[in-house]
């Protein structure tokens, strides 16, 4: 076989089907974020980023970067080897007692990514208890829904954020069936957020676990930023609540939480945990000091819901296309994924504002966005130039407008 001939025909193929990703190369710089610096062929170009999922700036916050360059003097680059080999540093072990009190469970386990802890538990909860059945709902993120096939486990997909399908679904398997419903709390595409109470409800009436993926709420809901289970008080009727210390936390890993003997038994048995170099000892002391500030600190998120509705009252203004949802997810709506790639591009060139197309497979087809995420770091400036800058762009593409807002 020509194997290079191969992969340059597959690559072709996805660049036909305008799927081919270019990834937008930057360096962010630290206390000066959503603000970047472009690289491109020709030099570089100073850019303000309207897509990141450092929901709060977390990332620049000067208790993580203080708490990380400790660390790093303290115990060095690495974690020097697996969980089980050496590799256990107290970092980890007061950053998972810190992740279970914000979740108000006995234990947590921290994994490489949220990724990763999604996969791996899943998958170990699902391929370990015998007989057990998934119950996905139909719009969960990528790494579940692998972690879930990499089960082998049969598994039923559930009409998104419909209690009542989930309930037609579990009725049809018996009390002595083990069953496990994995969804998600705020969606990241859409922004809508799930019906947890109804779900829960439905799985407490068929004996089912409930495994939450609260990637896109913790640190951002809640009363100390434990997510949507917090803020509507259902934590502890959730079986396993899953999370990324990636995005609102602003540095990097995943995490469950749950029982101890649930937590204990995925780190028994996830091969994706146990033959895994851990997380170096001040990624664990940035993300430890992140969420013990916003445990404590209600600012970041009161001004990030401020951002979130200028950015919304502005587009309203305009007229320009948004759905509308409960969360801090903005998704303008194009509807078209060459128009979209277009907008996306003359945004950077001519303004330097830097919002990832989001086409198909990502969301259906004729669903075409521009996903924005304000947070607490963007200015008035930032929000009336991205605001201005779209509006001439909608008028160029001769695009829909709602009726404006009064
Ligand atoms: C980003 C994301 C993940 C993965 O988290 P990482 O820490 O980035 O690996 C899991 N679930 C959802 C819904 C996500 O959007």
């Amino acid at each position: 076989m020509d194997y290079e001939a191969y992969f340059a025909s597959e690559l072709d193929g996805v660049r036909e089907e305008g799927r081919y990703r270019v990834f937008t190369d930057i360096k962010r710089h630290r206390g000066k974020f959503p603000h970047a610096t472009r690289f491109v062929e020709e030099g570089t170009q100073a850019v303000t980023v309207w897509c990141s999922n450092d929901y709060l700036g977390m990332g620049q916050h000067p208790t993580v970067i203080e708490a990380m360059h400790d660390c790093l003097d303290e115990c060095g680059a690495g974690a020097g080897g697996t969980r089980n080999i050496s590799g256990t540093n107290h970092y980890h072990v007061e950053l998972e007692a810190e992740l279970a009190d914000l979740h108000g469970k006995e234990a947590a386990l921290l994994f490489t990514s949220g990724y990763v802890s999604n996969w791996a538990g899943l998958g170990t909860l699902a391929s370990k208890i015998p007989g057990c059945v998934v119950f996905s709902d139909a719009l969960n993120h990528a790494s579940m829904i692998e972690g879930i096939r990499h089960s082998r486990a049969p598994y039923k997909i559930w009409k998104h954020n419909d209690p009542e399908d989930l309930d037609r679904m579990l009725s049809e398997f018996g009390p002595e069936v083990p069953k496990l419903v994995a969804f998600e709390s705020v969606y990241s595409m859409d922004g809508d957020i799930a019906p947890i109470a109804e779900i829960l409800d439905v799985c407490e009436k068929h004996g089912a676990m409930s495994y939450i993926d609260e990637v896109h709420a913790v640190g951002l809901y809640g009363p100390r930023g434990g997510g949507i289970a917090e803020r509507e008080g259902l934590m502890d009727r959730i079986t396993v609540i899953e999370g990324t210390l990636g995005k609102a936390f602003g540095v990097m890993g995943g995490y469950i939480a749950a029982s101890s003997n649930l937590v204990d038994f995925v780190r028994s048995f996830a091969s994706g945990f146990i033959f895994s170099t851990a997380l170096p000892p001040a990624v664990a002391a940035g993300a430890a000091a992140s969420i013990r500030h916003l445990k404590a600190s209600d600012e970041e998120r009161d001004a990030q819901k401020d951002r979130v509705r200028q950015v919304r009252r502005k587009l309203d203004i305009m007229g320009i296309p948004h759905l509308d949802n409960p969360s801090h997810i903005i998704p303008v709506m194009v509807g078209d994924a060459h128009k979209c790639k277009r907008i996306s591009d003359w945004l950077m060139d001519n303004h330097g504002i830097y919002v990832q197309p989001i086409n198909y497979p990502t969301v259906p087809v004729g669903t075409e966005r521009l996903r924005l995420t304000p947070s607490p770091v963007h200015s008035d400036g930032d929000i009336d130039a991205l605001i201005t800058a779209l509006s001439e762009i909608w008028s160029q593409c001769e695009l829909a407008r709602m009726a404006t807002a009064a």
